[in-house]
C-alpha cells in the first residue's frame, strides 16, 4: 500500500510524520558558543545539530552543564551563536527573539501578577483578546489541578506548581514550536509521573512541535519521537534516537521489553560519557 502524502498537514492518514514534504518546524545547524569570562574560555556547544519536523516531540538528554540551557538561549535569540544557525520553516531565524513558546528552566514568573495573570500574558502580549482566553486559560489551569490557585501570587506557590505555572503560559503561547527547558524538574515523583502523563495527552491532542531538555531517561522515551543524546561538554549529539513506540502511548509502555532496552542502553552510553 503507497503511503498519500498531504503537504499540507505534517501527519500523514498512517498517523505519521511527513517527514519529507515540509522543512523541520526547528532546526539548529552547526552550532558552536564558546563563552569568555577574565582570562577563561569555556567551549560549551561544538558543531551541534539537530532537527524538530513538524509535529514533532523531540527530547534533548545530556549531563548536567553540557550546554543544553545555551542552546535553547541561542535557539530563543537571547544569545548570539559564535557561527552556525537557527532556521523554522525553513528560514533563518538566528539572533530573532519572539518566534517560540519557552518555559525557560527557572519558572521566571512575574511576582506581581497572579497565577492566571501568568498563563495569559503571551496571549495579551500578542494582542489577542483578553475576554476570549481567560476560557481557555482556566481550562488549562483546571487541568493542570490549579484552579484553587488561580488567583494566588508566585511566591506563595511551592516551586513545583511555579513550573506547573510556566509550563502553561508556554502552552499559552500563540507560537507552535514550544521549547521546554527541563520542565517537570521540580516536581516529586508522583506529581512528575501525572505531569508526564498529562503532557502525553495533551501533546497527542494538539500535535505541537515540541523541544523538551531533560535529565530523565523514561520521561524522554515515554514522551518523545526523537532523543539526542548529547556528551559532556563541549556538546556534540553522541546519538540520534528513533523512538519506535506506536502513538496513543500508555503508562503500560514503561514495562514493555523494547522499552527497558532502549532505556538500559541510553543509561550506559550516558556512564560512559561521564567517566570520561
Ligand atoms: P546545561 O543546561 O546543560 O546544564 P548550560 O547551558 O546552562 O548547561 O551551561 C553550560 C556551561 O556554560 C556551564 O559551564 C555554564 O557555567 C556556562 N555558561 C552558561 N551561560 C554562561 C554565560 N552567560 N557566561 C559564561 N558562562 C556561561
Ligand atoms: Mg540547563
Amino acid at each position: 500500500m503507497t503511503t498519500v502524502q498531504n503537504p499540507e498537514h505534517p501527519i500523514n492518514h498512517h498517523g505519521q510524520l511527513n517527514s519529507s514534504s515540509a522543512p523541520p518546524a526547528l532546526e539548529a545547524r552547526s552550532i558552536y558558543k564558546t563563552f569568555r569570562e577574565r582570562k577563561q574560555e569555556i567551549q560549551v556547544l561544538d558543531g551541534l545539530s539537530l532537527a524538530v519536523q513538524p509535529g514533532q516531540f523531540v527530547s534533548i538528554i545530556g549531563p548536567s552543564g553540557s550546554g543544553k540551557s545555551t542552546l535553547f538561549h541561542i535557539i530563543g535569540g537571547l544569545t548570539a551563536p559564535d557561527a552556525g544557525s537557527i532556521w523554522m520553516n525553513g528560514a533563518d531565524v538566528t539572533g530573532q527573539k519572539g518566534r517560540i513558546a519557552y518555559m525557560p528552566q527557572q519558572p521566571a514568573l512575574f511576582p506581581w501578577r497572579t497565577v492566571l495573570d501568568n498563563v495569559l500574558l503571551p496571549r495579551e502580549l500578542a494582542g489577542m483578546d483578553k475576554e476570549h482566553t481567560i476560557q481557555e486559560a482556566r481550562r488549562w489551569i483546571e487541568r493542570a489541578g490549579l484552579s484553587e490557585f488561580e488567583q494566588a501570587y508566585p511566591h506563595t506557590l511551592s516551586g513545583g506548581m511555579q513550573q506547573r505555572t510556566a509550563f502553561l503560559r508556554a502552552m499559552m503561547s500563540p507560537h507552535e514550536v514550544m521549547c521546554l527547558d527541563e520542565p517537570f524538574s521540580a516536581l516529586d515523583a508522583l506529581t512528575r509521573s501525572d505531569m508526564q502523563h498529562w503532557l502525553l495527552d495533551i501533546w497527542e491532542e494538539n500535535r505541537r512541535s515540541v523541544l523538551m531538555i531533560t535529565h530523565h531517561i523514561e520521561e524522554a522515551l515515554l514522551l518523545s519521537d526523537t532523543v539526542y543524546v548529547l556528551s559532556s561538554r563541549p556538546a556534540q549529539v553522541l546519538q540520534k534516537i528513533d523512538v519506535p513506540f506506536p502513538r496513543p502511548r500508555r503508562e503500560n509502555i514503561l514495562s514493555d521489553p523494547a522499552f527497558l532496552e532502549m532505556k538500559g542502553a541510553i543509561s550506559s552510553m550516558m556512564r560512559e560519557e561521564l567517566k570520561k
